[in-house]
């Protein structure tokens, strides 16, 4: 399963560098291992955790695929 971005809950939806970049304005850090990355590819070319947390953006990673951003206290954690 490839990790995707939840804005929002969901609202908007995240799955490649190119999405990525539209939405934030600067592109993921690559993960280790991919020689390049491919914009319009999936988002498993990039270390999110390590993107997020550089740009001190605030997110949950559910544990399986999906990494939420935004409304974090409305999501339920369980
Ligand atoms: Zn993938």
């Amino acid at each position: 399963m490839c990790q995707i971005i939840a804005i929002n809950r969901g609202e908007i939806e995240i799955t490649s560098p190119e999405e990525f970049n539209k939405y934030f304005g600067f592109l993921p850090i690559k993960e280790e291992g991919y020689n390049e990355m491919t914009l319009d590819c999936c988002l498993c070319q990039c270390d999110l955790n390590k993107t997020f947390k550089d740009k001190k953006i605030k997110y949950w990673f559910d544990k399986i695929d999906t990494y939420f951003v935004g409304e974090l206290d409305k999501l339920d954690k369980s």
